[in-house]
């Protein structure tokens, strides 16, 4: 945010010219779309992946978008697959495979978390790669690696990875995996 931010004199200067303080102080936002309409089962816990990427981001915010709509990152619940979801920068494709999803474990709880995969997967769709380590407060730790099943309970992006995204890894990161799905 700092870059937008405008001393009172230049503030100033510029209703001297005419330009609206307004419109100089707001800092561009990119929106990222996403077409929900083959999600399925996890539609909802989609949604509430995008509500918290919007929470802490400042310059780039998610939004659902009708069924169909061109440029948009597809999420798509896939019954048969028996892989871990992943995103396909190719084809701008969340998988949300069920088979590694849901299976409820000896703790009452899904393998995998569903709204947890969502941001980590839309992660990808952002630019980001993975995190190393073990540490649960990243979303974007690789998979199995990350331990899915003991990291339930995490589901916010570390500040380091919001910031990531407001910093362009949309644009910076994502040619590393160009052509290739990515888990
Ligand atoms: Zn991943």
């Amino acid at each position: 945010m700092r870059r937008f931010v405008l001393s009172l004199a230049t503030a100033v200067a510029l209703v001297g010219i005419g330009l609206p303080v307004s419109a100089a102080l707001a800092a561009p936002v990119t929106t990222v779309t996403y077409d929900l309409s083959q999600a399925g089962k996890y539609a909802a816990a989609s949604r509430q992946g995008i509500q918290i990427w919007n929470n802490g981001l400042k310059n780039v915010q998610l939004k659902e978008v009708p069924a169909g709509t061109a440029g948009a990152v597809k999420v798509r619940l896939d019954t048969v697959q028996n892989t871990a979801p992943y995103y396909s920068p190719s084809t701008k494709e969340i998988v949300l495979t069920q088979k590694q999803i849901d299976p409820i474990q000896s703790d009452g709880k899904p393998y995998r978390d569903p709204i947890r995969t969502f941001v980590h997967e839309s992660g990808h769709s952002l630019g980001l790669g993975h995190k190393t380590g073990s540490n649960c407060v990243y979303v974007m730790l690789p998979s199995p690696s990350g331990n899915p099943r003991g990291c339930h309970d995490y589901k916010t992006p570390h500040s380091s990875e919001y910031s990531a995204v407001d910093a362009g890894a949309l644009v910076t990161s994502l040619p590393a995996v160009q052509g290739q799905t990515i888990s």
